[in-house]
């Protein structure tokens, strides 16, 4: 705690133990990360010559991949929902980012609005940009979900999007009952597919968390596919043509395929396809739940685990011949189809 007559700046402030004390629980809690000694396991391995010999045999390499920040992943994860609007509380520049980024290579107009923090909302918060942000963008575009998440500038003085959004629905904003998950999304922590985890996570602990009680694994005999962050759609598209095949019904969760490639006939459609709310709803009812990129879905396993009491299959990306044969296997194994 800052003392008026003491005031101390930031480096030694962050030796406290208070702010120790805090940043430990950040990390345990929020970040997903791996525990010390197994960074410096890793990092001892890298330091040997096994290591040095198999970068070597590689082939093709890799230097500084593109990585862009979380909530451009919590914007794709939120444009696979039927009829939801991504809303980023924070600054307007960053989704014009997001925005055009997608139109590039999707070859589409993407719907996403900000609640354009500017200086004073830096200085004082963004309560007021999410009260009138939240209340204009469901009175102009009409979604039946606005699914929000954060930039950095929200994420670095602090503002809690759970006590906003909640304080905008007593305004009166937004009705109470009216779908608005969340996710903390700060881009100083993981990339875009940590972002489309968090809201990933964020929209399912909306609608089911507190709805387990009349739910049963397997009572709707779907599997749930999660395809994290997955930007080719023709990759939806082929999932859905394998599954059909062998009469194994699913549910996609999170599936922009319609509203990322509409029609060129002249109509613009803000909100087309997606995964269904109901269905959504129904997740923890089917028999088992598929993360397609596995690594980049932590938090999700965590939430399907624990609270969908789902096993999930352990698997790599079915990317390629032989991963894909060993997901199909899976989906055979755990559905009995062939
Ligand atoms: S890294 Fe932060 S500031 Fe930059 S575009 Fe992403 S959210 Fe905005």
């Amino acid at each position: 705690m800052q003392k008026v007559d003491d005031i101390k700046p930031c480096y030694p402030l962050f030796r406290q133990d208070e702010y120790k004390e805090s940043l430990a629980n950040k990390k345990a809690k929020f970040e997903e990360g791996h525990a010390a000694d197994k960074v410096q396991e890793i990092f001892n391995w890298t330091t040997t010559m096994e290591y040095r010999e198999l970068n070597f045999q590689r082939e093709a390499l890799t230097v500084n991949p593109a990585k862009a920040c979380q909530p451009l992943g919590a914007v794709l994860c939120a444009l696979g929902f039927e009829k939801t609007l991504p809303y980023v509380h924070g600054s307007q520049g960053c989704v014009a980012y997001f925005r055009t980024y997608f139109n590039r290579h999707f070859r589409e107009p993407v719907s996403c609005v900000s609640d354009s923090m500017t200086e004073d909302a830096a200085v004082f918060g963004g309560q007021k940009n999410m009260i009138d942000g939240l209340e204009n963008a469901k009175a102009m575009y009409k979604p039946e979900m606005i699914a929000v998440s954060t930039t950095c500038m929200a994420e670095v003085i602090g503002d809690d999007l759970n006590a906003f959004i909640t304080n905008t629905k007593k305004a009166g904003g937004v009705p109470m009952d009216y779908p608005t998950p969340y996710a903390h999304t700060p881009s100083f922590v993981g990339s875009h597919v940590t972002g489309w985890d968090n809201m990933f996570e964020g929209i399912m602990r909306y609608f089911t968390l507190n709805t387990m009680d009349d739910k049963e694994v397997g009572k709707n005999g779907k599997i749930n596919i999660v395809p994290g962050f997955e930007s080719y759609l023709g990759n939806y598209r082929v999932i859905h043509r394998m599954l059909d095949e062998m009469g194994v019904e699913h549910t996609m969760l999170s599936d922009p395929t319609e509203v990322l490639d509409t029609p060129a006939d002249g109509e613009f459609r803000m909100y087309a396809g997606g995964t269904k709310l109901d269905e959504v709803k129904d997740a923890p009812n089917a028999k088992n739940t598929f993360l397609l990129q596995p690594m980049q879905l932590e938090k999700t396993k965590k939430y399907v685990e624990t609270t969908w009491k789902h096993e999930v299959p352990k698997m790599v990306i079915p990317m390629g011949l032989e991963s894909t044969d060993e997901f199909l296997m899976k989906v055979s194994e755990v559905t009995g189809k062939e």
